[in-house]
């Protein structure tokens, strides 16, 4: 999860995701927005008996503000929260199938983006070509789609090439947070298959959006154009807006796949051959 703003387990519980599913928690900055709907999601967890570690990562104080929800607003957590304070930009999180990244975005406080990465796949393994081979189904599959060498019998050695495709890309998704446009965001976002990106002010409003650390609609499809991502969507969309469609129309002129983030919205994000 990016972000924890105020009613996010109450948002969950409406899109009935489980509040016991394996997560972590990515915080991009301290603002009441972003961090608030941190303490009623660990209190509806513990409601609900969470078991599962969730770790929780963010700026430089997140840690005080837990700290103090736990000493003042009395509730056991039936669960461990791990927090991780980001003292560096870089890998920040490590796992098996993916990695998150982080860098410094420009916004009035601490404030960082991060970015999904998945790490690559193996390719699609055919039985076939492996029957073809002479290679007995068995523990040789196993090692062959695990990216291991085997030797047959015969003394024949088979490489994961002879009998996979080649490796697939992993996705990777970015979400900028609060942020005013900036050059190595582009770089940082290169070739994402989605880009999330603070969307708060109209063109109208380009020099306050400036002043508070926020994007227009314009700057944000510059940097998907830019960052050549796959899919671009408009969030954090100041409450002054109710009709959007002019700014996603002006957009849709700089990045063609632009979209407005809506409440529950649900994206597929497919695995492409690249
Ligand atoms: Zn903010
Ligand atoms: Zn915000």
């Amino acid at each position: 999860m990016f972000d924890c703003g105020e009613g996010v387990q109450r948002q969950m519980l409406l899109a009935r995701e489980s509040l016991n599913r394996k997560m972590k928690i990515f915080v991009t900055h301290m603002h009441g927005d972003h961090v608030l709907g941190l303490p009623g999601l660990l209190q509806t967890m513990t409601l609900l008996n969470r078991e599962k570690k969730l770790d929780v990562f963010g700026p430089p104080r997140i840690n005080d503000f837990l700290q103090a929800i736990k000493e003042t607003v009395p509730f056991a957590l039936t669960f461990p929260v791990e927090i991780h304070e980001i003292e560096k930009p870089g890998v920040v999180c490590d796992e098996k199938e993916y990695c998150v990244e982080t860098i410094q975005s420009k916004h009035l406080t601490t404030s960082f983006a991060y970015a999904y990465v998945e790490k690559p796949r193996p390719g699609k393994f055919h039985p076939k070509k492996a029957e073809a081979l002479g290679i007995p189904e068995g523990p040789l599959w196993g090692k062959l789609q695990r990216g291991q060498s085997v030797k047959l019998s015969n003394g024949r050695v088979m490489k994961p090439e002879d009998v996979m495709d080649p490796p697939r890309h992993g996705r990777k998704i970015v979400y900028t947070g609060d942020t005013r446009p900036f050059k190595l965001l582009e770089k940082f976002a290169f070739g994402a298959d989605l880009l999330i990106h603070d969307s708060t002010l109209g063109e109208e409003l380009a020099e306050r959006a400036k002043e508070y650390g926020h994007s227009t609609p314009n700057q944000a499809a510059r940097t998907a154009k830019r960052a050549k991502v796959k899919k671009l969507i408009l969030t954090h969309i100041s409450q002054r807006y109710e009709d959007t469609s002019v700014w996603l129309k002006e957009a849709r002129k700089i990045f063609k796949n632009t979209a407005v983030a809506e409440d529950f919205m649900k994206l597929d994000v497919p695995l492409l051959e690249k």
